[in-house]
């Protein structure tokens, strides 16, 4: 991977109520920049790869979903494709922070979010639903959460537990 840590570059923040904003030194775009062996890096890239634990492929880049571009708080960021436009981009901010690499990061940090909990009853529901031949996409509407989140739930990634 690469040698900076998510504390090390979370530790070069200026926190405000929302964003966690980079203090390092900025392309002319405004998004925050590191160096790295003399090489220049996007933060908000180099973060989302810390977050989910691996380099991002061709094709993929870190997303923000509040539109600061030297924000790097990691639930701000989202991995998503070139191809996404900014309707999705608007859509994925409102629809949330619940992707499975952000609930292990949230546990690993002990960071916490009401919004992000799911209840039991809830994931019952949800696998009622699928039964019952709901999308995946659909079922998130319901629930005010991601796809992505809802087909970890559904194909047994999470919550496991509940029977
Ligand atoms: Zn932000």
């Amino acid at each position: 991977m690469n040698t900076f840590t998510l504390d090390e570059l979370l530790a070069r923040t200026r926190r405000t109520k929302t964003c966690w904003l980079w203090l390092g030194n900025r392309t002319t775009k405004g998004y925050g920049r590191c160096k790295l062996r003399k090489k220049s890096h996007y933060v908000h890239r180099v973060v989302l790869e810390l977050t989910i634990g691996r380099r991002l492929r061709r094709g993929e880049q870190s997303n923000h979903r509040c539109d600061v571009r030297h924000c790097i708080r990691p639930d701000h960021l989202y991995l998503g494709s070139q191809k996404d436009n900014i309707a999705d981009a608007i859509r994925q901010g409102r629809m949330s922070v619940q992707q499975p690499w952000f609930n292990q990061f949230r546990r690993k940090q002990g960071v916490d979010h009401p919004r992000a909990q799911l209840t039991e009853a809830k994931v019952r529901t949800m696998r009622r639903l699928r039964a019952r031949g709901w999308t995946q996409q659909a079922i998130a509407d319901r629930f005010d959460t991601s796809q992505v989140n809802v087909s970890w739930i559904l194909n047994g990634h999470g919550w496991r537990h509940v029977k």
